[in-house]
């Protein structure tokens, strides 16, 4: 039978103990024949025998004579107790020792019954409602323990006091061997004494609520909460009952919560100012590489060229890592709108080999690509950002790398009826990476090798090129020993072509030319003078019959424009003072009228995502240029629009 849980569908278990055999006989027969209780009874002689029988099996209640012939009277009953003390014990008394029932039901006995005096049914009814009685007190009991609540009593005058089991086991004291009485709680190291605190902070206002923590015997911690309150039970007479909870786990999660918002928090905090720091030194950084530009293509000594040289590769380096950190944010942000456009995978993967061929050569590193001969050459996907995971990862595995191969393999890993599911492999022979930093390494400014401190490097290559994967649907993963090398393998989703769509053909892509010998106006609408400064001296330079008009906001260039100055292109700076550059370009499309509402219009932005989302397109500008620009980028793009019809 499940101890916690007795029920009345099961037949009871009623133990006597009674030294005078027929009597204990006549009890059975009186037991069985009442229809109100079915039960077996069990019986013994002597108050030994029966302390036994208790300890070998369950009762669900005890018939208790209290002269037996191994202990008789008061002590009888005391015995028990001190061995049972939450058994439903009915003692049996003879009609000249009542009082003796009395005082045993006062002390701790549920019932008693004089002999002769009571017939079947009455003992059944008494049985019946003792074994009730136990089996709410141990419902409620397992209840308490479940929900990890117990609750105790105690009346202020020291003259009483209870706790439940739970109460007890919440303290880490086991009920089945202590049991505490009042003198027992006022010790000063009594377990117990925070119950006597709460009782105290009680008096002022009748209730009184505190959590505490205590240590458990294996050294753990518990946070409990204590709830109390003040019962009036009569002129100046209180019970003073409280309960007792467990809250550890709800603290726990608490703390876990906080520190987890705090965390998250501070690596908003730390993104948002990284990235607004970032953004500010754009500017100035446009400024430096231009300059830097220019210089190397006026005359310079060679020592001038030297130093020029040094500070072009610093800046590329500052710059890499402004972009990077923009880059993270805009990732973090969900802000990076993937294309979906043809692309061929074997000329990707080979610009990418010509791209590091200077830096392989540096360590004289063998590089392979595998491409599967199953994968399709023309696929659909964002083209850029693929060349970013793989320039990331490549650039790694260089790095990382001093001697030996880096081999990238590149097969289907799914195919379906519109799309294939590609798997990249990226292998090197390089000092790896120690098994319990392989999951950290994917995590924003993580760097966990030796050699960091001599490679460049911000830790978040590998961040990016995880958010630029996960955020188009794949994953990416790595393997690696320490000393010998690395696989990073990534998964990632491309659409199969039309079968119409062909490959651009070469021959029909329009090969844009200006001509040298006639003048063209370009018009540069920027605020920073050093940036006008930049771009007047690489365009003349390209061009030396170009003629440029500055204009500082937007408003300046709508004036200039509404004088009737011809104007072929226009460079538009976005973010400036009076009108910004998405304001000037609508105003330019639909307010002006003619020739000059039709003008090419290049947007120039710092921001790589806002160029991205294409809201400089829907504001009427024809294309954009990423600050700081790259000399060549800038002429291809000016001259190819120059070049183009723009359409009505
Ligand atoms: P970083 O810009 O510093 O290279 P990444 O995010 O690209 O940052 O890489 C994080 C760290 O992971 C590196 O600093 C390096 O410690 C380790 N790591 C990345 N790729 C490799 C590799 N191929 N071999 C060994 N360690 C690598």
């Amino acid at each position: 039978m499940d101890k916690s849980l007795p029920s009345f569908s099961t037949r009871s278990k009623v133990l006597m103990i009674e030294d005078d055999v027929s009597y204990a006989r006549l009890i059975e027969i009186l037991l069985n024949e009442s229809s109100l209780l079915s039960c077996e009874v069990v019986k013994r002689h002597t108050l030994n025998a029966g302390l036994e029988a208790m300890e070998a099996e369950e009762f669900s209640a005890v018939l208790l004579d209290l002269t037996l012939p191994d202990s008789t009277g008061f002590e009888t009953l005391e015995t028990m107790l001190h061995r049972f003390s939450d058994h439903n014990i009915i003692v049996l008394t003879g009609r000249v020792d009542k009082e003796l029932g009395i005082k045993a039901v006062k002390a701790g006995a549920q019932d008693f019954m004089v002999k002769g005096e009571f017939d079947g049914d009455q003992l059944a009814k008494a049985l019946r409602y003792s074994i009730e009685r136990k089996n709410v007190l141990s419902r409620l009991e397992d209840a308490q323990r479940r929900a990890q609540i117990g609750h105790w009593e105690c009346d202020p005058a020291g003259r009483y006091f209870y706790a439940s089991k739970e109460t007890y086991r919440l303290f880490d004291l086991d009920p089945a061997e202590v049991h505490f009485t009042c003198e027992d709680l006022q010790a000063p190291d009594s377990p117990f004494a925070p119950l006597m605190e709460i009782e105290q902070e009680t008096k002022p206002n009748g209730a009184a609520k505190k959590d505490i923590t205590i240590q458990t015997n294996s050294g753990q911690k518990r946070c409990l909460s204590l709830q109390c309150q003040a019962e009036k039970i009569g002129e100046d007479q209180y019970v003073y009952s409280g309960i007792i909870q467990d809250i550890t786990e709800r603290m726990q999660s608490e703390e876990l919560k906080k520190a987890h918002d705090l965390a998250q928090q501070t690596a908003k905090i730390r993104e948002q100012v990284l990235a607004s720091v970032s953004h500010e030194m754009r500017t100035p950084m446009n400024a430096i590489v231009g300059m830097t530009n220019l210089l190397l293509s006026s005359s310079l000594s060679e020592e001038q060229l030297n130093f020029v040289n040094s500070i072009k590769q610093s800046s590329d380096v500052l710059l890499g890592i402004i972009n990077d950190i923009l880059q993270i944010s805009a990732l973090q942000n969900e802000l990076i709108v993937f294309k979906n456009k043809q692309f061929s995978l074997l000329e990707l993967t080979e610009q990418l080999k010509a791209v590091m061929r200077p830096k392989l050569g540096e360590k004289e590193l063998i590089f392979q690509i595998n491409l599967d001969p199953d994968i399709p050459d023309q696929i659909h996907g964002d083209q850029i950002r693929l060349s970013q995971i793989l320039f990331n990862l490549i650039g790694n595995a260089i790095k990382f790398t001093d001697q030996g191969f880096i081999e990238l393999n590149v097969r289907k890993a799914l195919e379906t009826d519109d799309h294939f599911l590609l798997q990249f492999d990226l292998k090197d022979t390089g000092i790896g990476i120690p098994d319990d930093k392989i999951e950290s390494i994917f995590e924003t400014f993580t760097r966990i090798s030796s050699k960091d401190r001599i490679t460049e490097g911000t830790g978040l290559g590998l961040s990016i090129a995880k958010k630029l994967i996960e955020q188009q649907g794949g994953r990416i993963w790595a393997k690696s020993e320490e000393g010998k090398g690395s696989v990073f393998s990534f998964e990632l989703k491309f659409f199969k072509t039309d079968q119409a769509a062909q490959p651009l053909n070469p021959q029909e892509t329009p090969q844009p030319y200006i001509d040298p010998d006639m003048p063209f106006t370009i018009m540069v609408v920027e605020d920073h003078q050093i940036n006008q400064m930049v771009i007047q001296k690489t365009l003349e330079k390209q061009w030396p019959n170009v003629n440029i008009i500055m204009a500082n906001h937007g408003d300046e260039a709508i004036e200039i424009l509404n004088k009737n100055q011809e104007v072929d292109i226009i460079l538009m700076d976005l973010l400036m003072p009076v009108r910004d550059g998405f304001e000037t370009a609508a105003y330019i499309r639909n307010e002006m009228d003619g020739e000059v509402a039709l003008v090419p219009i290049l947007a120039m932005t710092a921001h790589a995502h806002i160029s991205e989302d294409g809201k400089y397109h829907q504001y009427g500008m024809n294309d954009y240029i990423l600050k700081p620009f790259k000399p060549n980028e800038l002429f291809t793009k000016i001259t190819y629009h120059l070049a183009k019809p723009q359409p009505k």
